[in-house]
């Protein structure tokens, strides 16, 4: 993905653009992906099974930018969720770097995880 220089609001974000050794900044497409843009991409959870955004850089957005990814998850998550979903902030296994999933109402993991139906102590 190239630079947006052009809209002079990166400069302000000071994050690394790419950590080699990080899942979510290799982005590799080992499950489903349900949308991306220039900004993030959304695809199921290795673990959990649920849509799961990922912003392209290695770093945290500012809360402006951060409503407008959690817009785009709402999005892929209402269509998959009919019943409802909640949005799950949380970062556990990678905290610096911003990801956020969309778990259906009243549970953690996707009826398609292996996981679904455990208790939520061992949580991806
Ligand atoms: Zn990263
Ligand atoms: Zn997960």
């Amino acid at each position: 993905m190239g630079w947006r220089w052009e809209t002079g609001l990166r400069s302000l974000d000071k994050v690394d653009e790419f950590d080699d050794g990080c899942l979510l900044c290799r982005a590799e497409r080992v499950t489903t992906w349900h949308f991306e843009d220039d900004e993030c991409w959304v695809a199921d959870c290795v673990v959990c099974a649920t849509p799961m955004i990922v912003w392209r850089r290695h770093g945290l957005p500012h809360g402006d930018l951060e409503r407008d990814l959690l817009e785009r998850l709402s999005a892929v998550a209402s269509e998959r969720y009919p019943d409802g979903f909640w949005i799950d902030g949380e970062r556990r296994r990678i905290p610096d770097h911003w990801h956020a999933h969309a778990r259906p109402a009243g549970g953690f993991f996707d009826p398609a995880s292996d996981l679904y139906g455990r208790p939520w102590g061992r949580r991806g």
